[in-house]
């Protein structure tokens, strides 16, 4: 339970003080009843609240980007207690879930949201959102490999669609490479195993793009929210 002052000023309804005017001045109910006593405190997530016949929990609708460290569960639960994602946003009240998943030991830009539609239109087969992973591979692929997963390749679950795929960094002391690889779909390791299938071995593999969305300097187990935007380019 908090003061209502509170809620509605985290709500973005204004600020704490022009809040406690609302509430003085009878525009703020709580399950139907106005409200007028300062010290009242209500349930942010139980309680409808309204300001001026306008719930104000209506579009509290939240999209955020994640930096995801490698080593981390991409799940909103583990029974076995590792460490998941949503241990990195424990600032945000609502019950967020991933939108679509990346394996243990990737990191990158991972979409989080409680808008169910969203996340079910993003993550469907016939939804290509374009994503950028870097892959830091074992041994130096040869071009003709690298055009092997431009073409799509064939894997044990049919035959990807075409990648783009660039080389960005050729460490030849070490005997690896920075390979930046575009797809389209989202099966399971699916860079990996495309790696694989041109013998080469992922490393380390981290996601900089989803969509339009670019993680850019965001710093590893940090998040942001998505601008009106950023989220619009996704719908
Ligand atoms: N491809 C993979 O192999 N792993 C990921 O986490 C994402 C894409």
């Amino acid at each position: 339970m908090e003061r209502l002052q509170k809620i509605l000023a985290q709500a973005g309804i204004a600020s704490r003080r022009k809040c406690e005017e609302l509430i003085l001045a009878g525009k703020v109910e709580v399950n139907g009843e106005t409200v007028t006593a300062l010290g009242t405190k209500a349930d942010p997530e139980q309680d409808i609240i309204t300001v001026a016949g306008k719930p104000i929990r209506n579009e509290n609708k939240i999209y955020i980007m994640l930096n995801k460290p490698k080593g981390v569960i991409t799940s909103a639960s583990d029974p076995a207690g590792r460490k998941i994602v949503t241990d990195y946003v424990k600032g945000i009240k609502e019950r967020i879930y991933p939108v679509g998943r990346l394996d243990y030991d990737t990191e990158g830009l991972l979409l989080l949201t409680n808008d169910g539609e969203f996340a079910n239109m993003l993550t469907h087969p016939k939804h290509h959102v374009p994503k950028t992973y870097l892959a830091t591979v074992e041994g130096i692929p040869h071009g003709t490999e690298l055009d092997k997963l431009r073409a799509g390749i064939k894997l044990e679950d049919g035959m990807t669609s075409p990648a783009e795929v660039e080389y960005k960094d050729i460490d030849t002391e070490k005997k690896e490479a920075v390979i930046s690889i575009t797809i389209h779909e989202g099966r399971n390791r699916q860079v990996r195993r495309m790696f694989e299938a041109i013998s080469h071995k992922v490393i380390r593999l981290k996601r900089i793009s989803f969509g339009d969305l670019l993680l850019q300097n965001l710093k590893r187990g940090l998040y942001r929210h998505l601008t009106k935007d950023e989220i619009e380019s996704l719908k």
